[in-house]
């Protein structure tokens, strides 16, 4: 995927190889944030980020 500098949360981005919309960039952070942290590898536990 193709990200421009300092891109906004409403900036499009772009699939580098294939030119496909991906999405907002707001919204594939979102995506990365759940992926990264998402429930079924980690539990917030106390406001705790606890990895299982
Ligand atoms: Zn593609």
């Amino acid at each position: 995927m193709e990200i421009p500098d300092n891109p906004k949360d409403s900036t499009p981005i772009y699939c580098s190889n294939c030119g496909a919309y991906l999405g907002e960039w707001g919204e594939l952070q979102q995506d990365f944030y759940r992926q990264a942290f998402g429930t079924e590898a980690f539990d917030l536990n106390h406001g705790t980020i606890i990895k299982k």
